[in-house]
């Protein structure tokens, strides 16, 4: 595919591109795509000025592999020049004094940035109709949502508008946009990349992670993504030595696994048995059964397992989560940064009038959820239970991989659904997150690879789960079935 990170890297190297070649190439094609609505602000001054200087240190030989690529970033991530808005109008008109820790690594890597995604309100839904700036639509059928809440970036890359994009996954905002637009994305191990100047949803949860087209593009991206930092206080410090490295991880895997029609010899996949069940769509189930099959034929094998949880895995997140972004909302009160309402009485007043006009109705829905549950007399009930619920999903997890070294499965239970089709309800869009939310309330890594594509051309991902720390071996497995799919075969 010549529009991976891979392919353009070579075209560098061979001085078929610049940095700023490829940069204003990419920059046209956005400013073709508007209306999908995918970037929210591009500043061609800014990301030409990093083009050069990526050009400056290809010629004086710098060989750092991401150097001159371009990159965008969800708005969720505060960066220096371009806008934050973590799509909300709270913070339409707010510029950040530093760059997130993503941003910052991405940067010092050389990638160039051409602008920042759209996304849900603070990261807040499944379908990336909750922007304060509009919907993204799906560049495979611009009737259809392209998924959320990090769907303007699945989208920019499916369109080519940019090779790779951030995203975050608080539930499955990496894994299920890449599903519905047919892109490779991966959410690590919680702790395992920065959340410093990620603006934040649900702390416990959030995590973010990369989006490109091939698995390969994604570890590239990831191995720099990684790494311990002290200003995010869930920042791991000790990875064990074996898993520490992501990219020579990846190598590794690929290159003791190579030998043909063997490519997943010694490998068990753990098939929960809730994940193929009623509710799942049938071309996505029978999409999901021959990625399956396909690796068994190449030595794999297949063990069914239970992750009986599951289905709780909904009520306890849609408790967590909101509680925990009632608590980080609160710091929008007009006075801090962001929106202030423009006549008020008082303090109490103004407080009041900011939020009222400053947060969509989802993230109302959330506030409200959120300070609920954490309320005097329903924290036990609702609160305390759900965290015990929390733990219970965690210990499911650890017992299936006493069974399988890998999990898969669906990554949703449909391809990318109409436009404003579950708008009203909101509990049929939660549904929607049914096979993402236990692995992000387990903190456990998780990637979306393309599959298959349903009657109507939609894709559908296959998801993989690893233990604690497995992104390497993940990310090399689904790359040898890449390669498997890209044969044809
Ligand atoms: N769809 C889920 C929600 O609305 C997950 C979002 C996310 O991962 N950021 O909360």
């Amino acid at each position: 595919m010549d529009t991976t990170l891979h392919a353009l890297s070579a075209r560098l190297r061979a001085r078929q591109a610049t940095a700023v070649s490829l940069a204003t190439e990419h920059l046209e094609r956005i400013g073709a795509a508007a209306p999908l609505n995918a970037f929210l602000h591009v500043d061609a001054d800014l990301t030409l000025a990093q083009a050069r200087e990526a050009d400056r240190r290809l010629a004086a030989g710098d060989p750092s592999p991401l150097l001159g690529l371009p990159v965008a970033h969800k708005d969720i991530f505060v960066t220096r020049g371009w806008r934050s808005t973590a799509g909300s109008r709270m913070l339409e008109h707010y510029t950040s004094p530093f760059d997130a820790a993503v941003v910052e690594r991405l940067a010092a890597a050389g990638m160039v940035c051409l602008g920042k995604l759209n996304c849900d309100e603070f990261a807040m839904g499944s379908s990336n109709e909750n922007s304060a700036f509009g919907a993204v639509r799906n560049p495979r059928d611009p009737a259809r949502i392209p998924g959320g809440s990090s769907g303007g970036s699945a989208a920019a890359v499916a369109a080519g508008l940019v090779p790779a994009a951030t995203g975050t996954d608080t539930g499955g905002s990496l894994r299920q946009p890449a599903s519905m637009c047919g892109i490779t994305a991966i959410k690590p191990t919680y702790g395992r990349v920065s959340r410093y100047g990620m603006i934040a949803f649900a702390s416990s949860l959030d995590q973010g992670g990369p989006m490109a087209h091939t698995a390969e593009d994604c570890a590239l991206l990831l191995d720099v993504l990684c790494g311990f930092d002290a200003r995010d206080s869930t920042s791991i410090e000790d990875i064990p030595a074996d898993k520490a490295h992501i990219w020579r991880g990846f190598q590794a895997e690929n290159a003791a696994n190579a030998s043909p029609g063997k490519e997943f010899a010694g490998l068990t996949l753990g098939v929960p048995r809730e994940f193929l069940a009623d509710g799942v769509a049938p071309e996505v189930r029978a999409a999901v059964e021959r990625a399956i099959a396909a690796m068994v034929a190449r030595g794999a094998r297949r063990v069914d397992i239970s992750l009986p949880r599951t289905a709780l895995s909904i009520p306890a997140y849609y408790v967590i989560a909101p509680a925990e972004a009632s608590s980080n909302l609160s710091r929008f009160d007009g006075v801090r940064y962001g929106h202030r309402a423009a006549d008020f009485r008082d303090l109490n007043d103004m407080i009041e009038r900011t939020r009222a006009e400053g947060f969509g109705r989802e993230v109302k829905r959330r506030i409200l959820t959120g300070a609920y549950v954490l309320s005097h007399g329903y924290y036990d009930a609702y609160y305390l239970q759900a965290q015990r619920v929390r733990r219970l999903i965690a210990e499911d997890f650890q017992a299936a991989f006493r069974q399988c070294d890998l999990i898969v499965g669906p990554v949703a239970p449909t391809t990318a659904w109409k436009a404003g089709e579950k708008s009203a309800d909101p509990v049929a869009m939660y549904l929607e997150d049914i096979f993402t939310l236990g692995v992000s309330l387990a903190g456990l890594p998780g990637l979306s690879v393309p599959c298959a594509v349903d009657a109507g051309a939609l894709p559908v991902g296959l998801q993989v789960i690893g233990n604690y720390f497995d992104e390497a071996r993940m990310l090399a497995v689904a790359h040898r079935y890449q390669r498997l799919a890209e044969a044809g075969s």
